[in-house]
């Protein structure tokens, strides 16, 4: 079986060790495949000598037969090209790189070319494909083993610092960096910064983001906060985020420094920096926390009989606020209040806390929109009420 098979495939014309072995990976454990292939031409040399078949005699090149015979010098390994002796040099390449990174781990990936897959899908029509293997996965592992031999950095498969990928398009290796993800809660003290990216203006994430970038020398930065915040709210909770960082050159900071930096401003407060995940990422931007909101509102007339204001409790009818119609689809959305509280500033002027569910428009919960939002305080107070700032005073994690 294994004899037929190997004259099978050595009848194609010279193929390498490799290649040849390839065909038995899933037989015996503890041997790399050229090492069967190896045994695998050695046997059949051996019958070869003891009574001649036809085949590529290429592939007996450098036997030295007792018998006088005759053997054609090989050419390049029919499959791979001899793909296998120019994986050190693809290794020192990614080595080159990962030096100059502080990375401890990395995993290789291989992107093959057409011709390749080709060769390789030919070889099995002859050969078939009992106890193969992809020529994909061990071109990985060779080179794996490789690459953490030259570096001392160690392959893993599950969460990679880099990934060292060779693309056999266009003969090269590349490196994919992973992003470095930073957990923290933040607090927002001042109106007027809008929460994550806009053009033009800062942001709490570039604020906390900048002494991260420059010291990691990182190319690019996201955050995925614990909920949306309107810029003109401040926001006095502790609020989650994961600042993910993109391409990062450097991977290992000191974040108790990084917090430091952060806090020496004023505008925004950070606390409990740590590594996180993008796991966390998905806990965080799932998660529907409550929050408690203060809000300052002024009427248009004296308000009258204000404990009625307590009917807002319970479940709130909201339509999509005409302000985001443009960008939002118009649906309906039912969203709990858990409680207010209010304070008189003057007989114009309350304050209120209210306590809600994640995602309830609170501009809206005010005004009314309309009557897209039912109830609302202006409707219960038959009062037209605006909302003239408003802060979000606790996040329940
Ligand atoms: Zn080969």
């Amino acid at each position: 079986m294994i004899k037929e098979n190997a004259i099978k495939i050595m009848n194609l014309g010279f193929v390498c060790d490799h290649c040849l072995g390839r065909q038995f990976a899933k037989l015996l454990s503890g041997y790399s495949n050229d090492q069967r292939g190896e045994i695998v031409r050695r046997l059949l040399a051996m019958e070869y000598e003891a009574k001649p078949f036809k085949l590529d005699t290429s592939n007996f090149h450098g036997f030295t037969f007792r018998r006088k015979m005759k053997t054609r010098k090989p050419g390049i390994c029919v499959v791979c090209k001899n793909l296998f002796e120019e994986l050190p040099k693809f290794a020192d390449q990614a080595a080159k790189i990962l030096k100059k990174m502080d990375s401890k781990s990395f995993m290789v990936g291989v992107k093959m070319n057409d011709a390749l897959a080709m060769a390789e899908e030919s070889l099995w029509e002859k050969s078939g494909i009992a106890y193969c293997e992809p020529i994909k996965s061990e071109l990985n592992r060779e080179l794996g083993k490789l690459v953490e031999k030259k570096t001392g950095k160690i392959p893993d498969e599950n969460r990679p610092e880099i990934i060292v990928l060779l693309d056999l398009q266009n003969k090269q290796i590349e490196t994919l960096i992973n992003p470095v993800y930073v957990y923290g809660e933040y607090r927002k003290l001042v109106r007027g910064i809008p929460q994550t990216k806009m053009k033009g203006h800062e942001t709490v994430e570039d604020i906390i983001a900048k002494p991260l970038m420059k010291t990691t020398r990182a190319s690019s930065h996201t955050m995925h906060a614990c909920g949306r915040e309107d810029r003109q709210a401040k926001c006095l909770a502790w609020r989650p985020f994961v600042l993910e960082i993109n391409q990062p050159l450097k991977r290992r900071i000191n974040l108790k420094i990084i917090e430091r930096e952060i806090n020496r401003g004023k505008m925004v407060k950070v606390r409990n920096l740590r590594y996180s995940s993008r796991k966390e990422i998905v806990e965080i931007k799932r998660k529907k926390v409550e929050k408690v909101y203060r809000l300052r509102v002024n009427f248009e007339n004296p308000v009258r009989d204000i404990q009625r204001v307590g009917k807002i409790v319970g479940v709130v009818k909201q339509k999509t606020p005409r302000r985001l119609l443009k960008s939002k689809p118009d649906k309906l959305r039912h969203k709990k209040v858990k409680s207010i509280k209010w304070k008189k500033i003057n007989t114009k002027i309350y304050e209120f806390e209210v306590r809600t569910e994640s995602g309830l428009y609170i501009n809206e919960l005010v005004s009314g929109d309309k009557r897209r939002t039912k109830p609302s305080i202006s409707e219960i107070l038959e009062n037209p009420g605006e909302l003239k700032q408003f802060d979000v005073v606790k996040i329940f994690v």
